[in-house]
């Protein structure tokens, strides 16, 4: 079962897929709870390029970033933990790219999706759950909690904008694919439909 969280900086994916672990590991489950950018040595190392780098990248660079990142991940953790029949619960996946990387920097969507299918061999999430936030709310809850913020954190509030309005277009495409919740709902509410959703998949 794969199973990708998606949505602003902000929005509580993090705090989904520690409590989506906790679930499926009493259920008796193994999950592998993993992310992108990161989820992997040398993604570690790329994400500290698209994340901090000192100037600027030009954006098809950073695309490539993203994916090259992808590509190692999926080959290297994910494929290989599906295979063992393992839930893989995932931070962040292509919707991002093509939320940020397309809508954010403007580049062609089918392209920027087109370079993550090739980066994946075309390995999509059973489920993806879109957590939904306006952009003013997620400004807030991170000038909350950051002391300092990554390049794409200190972004303008429009470039954010975007980026919901496409990750909502990509959920309206697929509604079979995405659960859309309404990330202003307390923790465990959130949790509750995920769970809801998850169990009608099986
Ligand atoms: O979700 P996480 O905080 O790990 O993401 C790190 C940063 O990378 C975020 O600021 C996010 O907006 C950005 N990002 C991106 N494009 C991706 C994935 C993440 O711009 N494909
Ligand atoms: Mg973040």
């Amino acid at each position: 079962l794969f199973l990708t969280l998606e949505g602003g900086d902000g929005s509580g994916k993090t705090t989904q897929a520690e409590l989506l672990e906790q679930w499926f590991t009493a259920e008796g489950r193994t999950v592998v709870r993993t992310r992108e950018p990161g989820g992997t040595a040398v993604g570690v190392e790329v994400r500290e390029i698209v994340l901090h780098h000192r100037g600027d990248i030009a954006p098809r660079a950073e695309a490539l970033l993203y994916a090259a990142d992808r590509a190692h991940h999926v080959a290297t953790v994910v494929r290989p933990a599906l295979a063992r029949g393992e839930v893989v619960v995932q931070d962040r996946y292509i919707d991002s790219s093509v939320a940020y990387q397309g809508a954010g920097r403007v580049l062609d969507a089918a392209e920027v999706r087109s370079i993550s299918e090739w980066a994946t061999e075309g390995l999509a999430p059973d489920l993806t759950i879109l957590l939904d936030l306006p952009s003013d709310v997620a400004r807030r809850r991170l000038d909350g909690a950051r002391t300092r913020y990554d390049r794409l954190e200190a972004e303008a509030g429009e470039f954010h904008a975007r980026v919901r309005e496409a990750y909502l277009a990509l959920a309206g495409a697929e509604p079979d694919r995405f659960l859309v919740v309404d990330a202003t709902r307390p923790v465990d509410e959130i949790h509750s439909v995920i769970r809801a959703r998850i169990e009608a998949l099986a």
